[in-house]
């Protein structure tokens, strides 16, 4: 980087996001049609919301685009508040839980601030924080992935602003039990975020939490159970008081006319949504015996999201990230994060997507 263009001194030697490849790039790459790549890196569903896409196309003709959004994000911040249960004043609505992890950055830290962060993990935890000029303490995640909070707390100083809670966590899968978040924050004191983006498909929250703790804060999404990754929609949930922090940051106009629409829509066709996350937990159950019965090769972790990461035994990760590519699957490569060196993480797909995954993955062991 160009010193002499004055860009800010956090980004020299930053480590930004790593990007997922287009899939354009990679059937190119791999000599195959777009069509034939099926993405299995990115966790998301592998459903359509059919009933908000209908819904969408028969207001067409009336939306205004011309006009921002009605910036309370009326219907949607409705549809969230009965769909968790909580009052309007509880929620900021987001574009997606990216946006919602960055305007808690925005709220909480000042420069040379501390956060902490278990890891493994969502990688914007650090790259939120990092840009705030929070310096970022990271703490290993114990050998089954759960939190260590003994460690977590241990890593609480004065400056601590934020603890960041992935749960269930990416790119684990596993769930920390909601009385260890409360002790977190209880004993710690900082703003502690729970990403429950995967929420739906484990079913246990710590959003009764926010009822009681002000320095609770429960990020969630509609990308993943609401087959919705590409609306944008996120939002968070907090203290009333909080909230009155948080929205203080908030854009004005961040979420666009259609992904109010389209929100709105799958929260008045839950049935929807909750027929596809169970399709997703029984494939899940499924895909992860199988996983388990080729236990020579390899080692699936349990998980409670749309997700399963597993360790290779023997073969290289990158290997095999690379064979199944070639053959069309695409999966997340972990190899290189500490924590979870020599693993893949693939998403659940449907039954007929996760008989292909098994198929190509017995080929690409016995390379
Ligand atoms: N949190 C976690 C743990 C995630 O895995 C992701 C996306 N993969 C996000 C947040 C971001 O979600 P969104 O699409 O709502 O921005």
């Amino acid at each position: 980087m160009r010193r002499d263009m004055k860009t800010r001194r956090v980004l020299d030697g930053f480590e930004a996001y790593g990007w997922e490849t287009p899939t354009r790039e990679i059937a190119a790459e791999v000599g195959l049609k777009p069509q034939q790549v099926v993405r299995l890196d990115t966790n998301t569903s592998q459903y359509q919301p059919v009933a908000a896409m209908r819904k969408l196309a028969s207001v067409l003709r009336e939306i205004r685009v011309n006009d921002y959004p009605d910036t309370s994000y009326h219907g949607l911040a409705e549809g969230l508040s009965r769909y968790i249960g909580k009052g309007l004043e509880r929620i900021v609505v987001t574009n997606g839980a990216d946006e919602g992890l960055d305007i808690v950055a925005k709220v909480f830290i000042d420069q040379d601030d501390e956060v902490v962060i278990p890891t493994p993990t969502y990688s914007m935890y650090r790259i939120g924080a990092q840009l705030m000029g929070a310096k970022v303490k990271q703490i290993p995640r114990r050998a089954d992935f759960g939190l260590d909070v003994e460690k977590v707390l241990e890593a609480v100083g004065p400056r601590t602003k934020v603890i960041y809670l992935c749960n269930p966590n990416n790119p684990t899968g596993n769930f920390s039990p909601v009385a260890d978040v409360e002790r977190i924050a209880k004993e710690s004191g900082a703003a502690v975020v729970v990403d429950e983006a995967y929420f739906e498909m484990c079913g246990k929250t710590a959003i009764d939490l926010t009822d009681r703790y002000e320095n609770i804060i429960v990020c969630r999404s509609m990308s993943k159970a609401f087959s919705m990754a590409g609306v944008r929609v996120g939002y968070l949930v907090a203290k009333e008081e909080t909230v009155a922090q948080l929205s203080k940051v908030r854009p004005p106009n961040s979420l666009s006319v259609l992904s109010v629409i389209l929100g709105g829509a799958g929260l008045a066709n839950l049935g929807e949504m909750r027929k596809n996350v169970r399709a997703t937990v029984r494939e899940r159950q499924s895909l992860f015996k199988r996983l388990t019965e080729m236990n020579e090769s390899l080692t699936p972790f349990p998980s409670e999201a749309n997700f399963i990461l597993f360790k290779l035994r023997h073969a290289r990760a990158g290997d095999v990230h690379r064979r199944l590519m070639e053959r069309g699957l695409v999966l997340r490569n972990l190899s290189h994060v500490r924590g979870v060196e020599n693993c893949l993480r693939t998403t659940v797909g449907t039954p007929q997507t996760n008989r292909r995954l098994l198929a190509e993955l017995k080929r690409a062991l016995e390379n």
